[in-house]
């Protein structure tokens, strides 16, 4: 969406007056990303990248705590080249190298500090196509620099008309660039069923469905293809969201198991989440530095029907007013989850092979084929 000043002002100034967290969306002039604390000139033009689909829905506010404060500087923190973004937390701002820098330091020490990657393993990265899964094929490519590892993409197609095609296409190409191997599958073909499909005899919110039948696909095909690993593109904001979201629906089960299956088996295999201290944002941005497309047009139509999508915008708010809240809300479920997972120790949580399809599952038949079975 594009947007012209009726005057001179900050930027930040202009989101705010149209009612948009500067949280969630990334601003362009001129096809280059800017700082919300940029001024712009009256009957300039300025695009406004909803990263996440569709436009936030807040009413007109004034820009609140730091983002109030927060004064533009004509250079970056680093050197002397214009800054192409603020990091309110740190108070700083970067230009596009400098940025990157600070973005692959900060997914390299997350990798150190959970163990995620070593030398040698053999990684499926999930790449959908969308701007997290392509921020984490790129930093992941500058990873294997130091750190030597096979990687390949794995695209699942779920079938939703005039999303996921453009994005796919998207992800070929980048793939092909990138000179890594893709292998794509689709519902259709190993679910017999389209979500497209699903979502008009489905009884549960559509994501659940999407959602569980992506990652048995992800499981099986990796395994299958001798893959050790599953890189995939959760960020900071999904970690959030989904420590809100366990706590509201009230699932202990769900919630120690996030990171990492409570029991191993040797048909699970591990995921990790490379981006999981990196803010949306930042990866949005990281993306769009890359030449990762945003199509503005393209939206998946179920998005907003999930409680995630409340959970999100409400997040998005309290990180504009308090910078660092969303990390906090990380590091907290870091710290409950292994309390709640000693209390699960000592419990028979012995993992079967669902009767009807053969993957690990705590039941006799696993949730996907449960889900199908009920359509
Ligand atoms: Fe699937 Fe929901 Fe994501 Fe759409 S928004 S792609 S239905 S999980
Ligand atoms: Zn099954």
């Amino acid at each position: 969406m594009k947007i012209t000043a009726s005057s001179e002002m900050k930027l930040i100034g202009l989101l705010y007056s149209i009612g948009i967290p500067a949280e969630a969306v990334l601003l362009s002039i001129d096809g280059k990303l800017v700082p919300e604390t940029a001024y712009v000139q009256k009957g300039q033009e300025v695009e406004i990248i909803y990263y996440k689909h569709v436009p936030p829905l807040s009413s007109p506010q004034e820009p609140r705590g730091r983002w109030k404060r927060a004064e533009h500087s004509p250079d970056c923190a680093h050197c002397q080249s214009a800054p192409v973004i603020y990091l309110p937390y740190a108070n700083q701002h970067l230009c596009p190298k400098h940025f990157k820098e600070l973005f692959e330091k900060r997914v390299k020490r997350s990798i150190r500090a959970y163990t995620m990657l070593n030398k040698g393993d053999r990684v499926g990265v999930g790449l959908s196509g969308g701007k997290d899964s392509y921020a984490l094929l790129h930093v992941l490519s500058a990873v294997r620099e130091s750190l030597p590892f096979e990687m390949v993409a794995l695209t699942v197609d779920e079938g939703i008309p005039g999303y996921r095609d453009k994005a796919i296409e998207n992800a070929r190409k980048r793939c092909g660039e990138l000179g890594i191997e893709q292998h794509v599958y689709t519902f259709k073909e190993e679910h017999s069923k389209t979500i497209a499909e699903i979502a008009k005899e489905g009884k549960e919110n559509l994501c659940s469905y999407c959602g569980v039948l992506r990652r048995k696909i992800l499981n099986s095909k990796a395994r299958e293809l001798g893959l050790n690993k599953v890189a995939i593109g959760h960020n900071l904001d999904d970690v959030a969201q989904t420590a809100m979201l366990n706590l509201i629906r009230n699932e202990p089960l769900r919630f120690a198991r996030f990171n990492e299956p409570l029991i191993e088996n040797e048909k699970l295999i591990p995921r990790i989440r490379p981006l999981r201290e990196i803010r949306e944002k930042e990866v949005a941005a990281y993306a769009f530095l890359h030449g990762h497309e945003y199509n503005s047009g393209c939206c998946c139509p179920h998005a907003t029907s999930a409680l995630r999508w409340s959970v999100r915008h409400e997040l998005n708010s309290l990180e504009d007013q308090y910078p660092g809240t969303k990390s906090k809300i990380a590091s907290s479920f870091n710290t409950l989850q292994g309390i709640v997972k000693d209390s699960f120790r000592g419990k028979n949580l012995e993992l079967n092979s669902c009767r009807v399809c053969g993957e690990p599952c705590s039941e006799e038949v696993c949730r996907s084929c449960r889900m199908l079975s009920d359509l």
